[in-house]
């Protein structure tokens, strides 16, 4: 990695309007530097972080890619992202932290489109058809699928739209519509029609098979994600006879590889195709001792304490705003050993931490692993241990 003015590593044509890189232009050790400073800091409290995992390649590690589509005033159809803080699009060619493959797809649809007289959407007036593309790869498994997601559900000459695509880029296993007919700035419509191939990818994780659907929480770094994981078995100190709980549990990736090590696993997570992803993941990979419920994390977790529950391990994942205070008082009701915090907001880890170190646990060790290089984006991994 070289610094500011290595035209081949960082600098991006983008880095000013895009806004998704904070750290463009700093060279990716000083980027490791600044996290763990960052780190340390933050969590000072609590201990000393170890040295953060760092990537061996930081460059083109997103499995997936989310474009924005529309046209300029003169016409142009564009696709890329939102200029930072406006509703202006950036036309993107390319993305140095995105994956190469998933961006040629996105360029191929750009250019498809005007034959197609496929019409972009306008948020304004609401008129038009294609609003965003997301391309997400297995890069375990090379599986790769295309989401459309328009404003109505139907596509003219979709099969020949489909067929033009493939045949561009035969690497693509699945091509889905999702209808988002709402004013909204959410990316995907909750309906999903599949218009080639199974309608989901494939990924493999640390020895697990994974099926992940459009809808469904997919880390973005599946590379760094194994070390992640790989670290929070480690913090879980499996002997084999553990009742353990994996908290946000997404498409179920913690839990399953924690399975084979543990005696039960109990999996919760919000998000209802994630689950379903979750059960048939679980068959998928022969899984017996696993079992997964939909529902708010927290909500769940005061059932349970209520119900009198134990568990020896609780994983907990939360999105970036954190846990709440309904999950936390009942973790510590069940009185786990040990509580594995995984996260990617380290200024609500910091919080979630304090309530919990002031309510009998122990934060022992602290891992800092880098999922999202260019960007101030830092995962942690947490040990707690129950206080005597
Ligand atoms: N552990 C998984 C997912 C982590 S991302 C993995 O490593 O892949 C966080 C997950 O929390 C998302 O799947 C999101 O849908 C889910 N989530 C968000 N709020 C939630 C809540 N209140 N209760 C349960 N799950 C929630």
């Amino acid at each position: 990695m070289e610094t500011k003015n290595n035209k081949n590593i960082t600098t991006c044509p983008y880095a000013k309007k895009c806004g998704g890189c904070q750290y463009q232009g700093i060279d990716y050790a000083a980027q490791l530097k600044k996290k763990q400073k960052e780190m340390n800091k933050l969590l000072k409290d609590f201990g000393k972080p170890e040295p953060i995992i760092g990537m061996k390649d930081p460059l083109h590690y997103r499995n997936k890619v989310h474009a924005v589509f529309g046209r300029t005033r003169k016409g142009e159809i564009v696709s890329g992202t939102y200029e930072a803080g406006t509703h202006k699009i950036v036309n993107i060619d390319e993305c140095m932290i995105e994956d190469e493959i998933s961006q040629s797809i996105i360029r191929t649809i750009r250019g498809l489109l005007r034959s197609f007289k496929i019409r972009t959407y306008d948020e304004d007036t609401g008129y038009g058809l294609l609003r965003h593309v997301l391309v997400r790869r297995g890069f375990a498994t090379g599986q790769v699928m295309a989401v459309l997601v328009l404003s109505s559900p139907i596509l003219p000459s979709k099969n020949n739209f489909v067929k033009a695509l493939r045949k561009e880029h035969p690497e693509i296993t699945t091509v889905v519509l999702n209808v988002n007919d709402k004013k909204t700035s959410m990316v995907l419509g909750e309906r999903d029609i599949v218009l080639y191939g199974k309608g989901y990818i494939e990924d493999i994780l640390c020895g697990c098979t994974f099926r992940i659907s459009p809808q469904s929480f997919y880390q973005v770094n599946p590379v760094q994600t194994e070390r992640l994981y790989q670290t929070a078995m480690d913090y879980a100190e499996l002997t084999g006879k553990e009742r353990v709980i994996d908290a946000y549990c997404g498409i179920g990736t913690i839990g399953m590889v924690a399975a084979k090590k543990v005696r039960e696993v109990i999996g919760v997570e919000l998000n209802r195709n994630a689950v379903k992803d979750a059960r048939i993941n679980a068959k998928l990979n022969q899984i017996k001792n696993i079992a997964f419920y939909e529902g708010d994390a927290g909500r769940f977790m005061v059932s349970m304490a209520e119900e009198g529950e134990k568990a020896d391990v609780v994983f907990m994942d939360p999105p970036r705003s954190g846990s709440d205070e309904a999950f936390l008082s009942s973790v510590i009701r069940l009185a786990p050993k040990r509580i594995v915090y995984v996260s990617c907001g380290p200024d609500t880890l910091a919080r979630d931490l304090k309530y919990l170190a002031r309510n009998g646990y122990q934060v022992r060790k602290m891992q800092p692993v880098d999922m999202f290089g260019f960007t101030e984006h830092c995962e942690m991994v947490v040990q707690l241990v129950k206080k005597r």
